[in-house]
């Protein structure tokens, strides 16, 4: 008899002690499916001087500028030895997806000077934006391949920003789709929730994506639990899922590397500002 409630006790010790990473995440940032960690900008977002300077200045230039493009279309990166076999293997099924809805290669660096190198240190996910003419870091903080900066949209999320796109409510126009709670942000992380003006960041011809993987979710940096960014009909659960491309995530993406589009999400001319 004892034996047996030994045995539960271990069980449910067990099952408590899986599931406590997923809890620290939440405390970290309420929402679990926006995966934003970390203490970047944004959240996840290494930003180099000319795209600070760039947010600064009137001048902007970010996303549309093609510097910031992988050139080749071919983006090398190098996996982390700090990463289990596991979790390699799901870095590269997140790649293989990209590759799967565009004209994309990844492959493994050789002797590349500019690549993405994927690290995995115990501070978050986050990434540069776009191509960075040199070595880049890509952070995957460890997690069972499903959960954390290991659930499969993640790992997408990351490389689009390495690819060069921004989250999808800093886009100019995010305030006709979304209202955002700045009473429910922690404070000194405002800045998460800044918009870019329409001559950094584009549409790509198509209109504002709650689906897509680049949005965060409702709870994103808040400090009561209660939402920070509300869609206009004020349905939180139409944002911030980690599941996989949107059809405009993939339309802008093949949009931005030239690719041919497989998708046609009834694309609609850009306002006028
Ligand atoms: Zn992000």
């Amino acid at each position: 008899m004892n034996k047996i409630l030994i045995a539960i006790s271990i069980a449910v010790l067990f099952t408590l002690a899986l599931s406590l990473p997923l809890d620290s995440i939440s405390g970290r940032e309420k929402s679990e499916e926006t995966a934003e960690y970390g203490n970047h900008y944004e959240g996840d977002m290494l930003l180099n001087k000319d795209q600070l300077d760039a947010l600064s200045s009137p001048e902007r230039n970010g996303l549309i500028n093609e510097k910031y493009r992988w050139p080749n279309k071919t983006v090398p990166y190098q996996l982390s030895a700090n990463h289990t076999k596991e979790q390699q293997d799901y870095i590269e099924v997140g790649l293989k997806t990209l590759e799967s809805v565009s004209c994309l290669k990844f492959v493994r660096r050789t002797n590349e000077t500019q690549f993405v190198n994927l690290t995995g240190e115990a501070d978050g996910c986050y990434s540069s934006i776009g191509f960075q003419n040199k070595s880049q870091n890509l952070n995957l903080q460890k997690y069972e391949p499903g959960s954390g900066c290991f659930r499969l949209g993640t790992i997408m999320h990351e490389f689009l920003h390495a690819l060069g796109f921004y989250h999808m409510q800093s886009a100019y126009d995010r305030d006709d789709y979304v209202e955002i709670k700045w009473d429910n942000i922690t404070p000194g992380m405002e800045h998460n929730f800044n918009k870019y003006n329409s001559s950094v960041v584009t549409h790509f011809n198509t209109t504002y994506d709650y689906e897509s993987v680049m949005h965060y979710g409702a709870f994103g940096f808040s400090k009561n639990g209660n939402a920070t960014i509300v869609p206009t009909d004020g349905d939180l659960g139409k944002i911030g899922q980690r599941e996989g491309l949107s059809k405009k995530d993939i339309w802008k993406l093949n949009l931005m590397y030239e690719c041919e589009n497989t998708v046609e999400p009834e694309p609609e001319p850009e306002p006028e500002y």
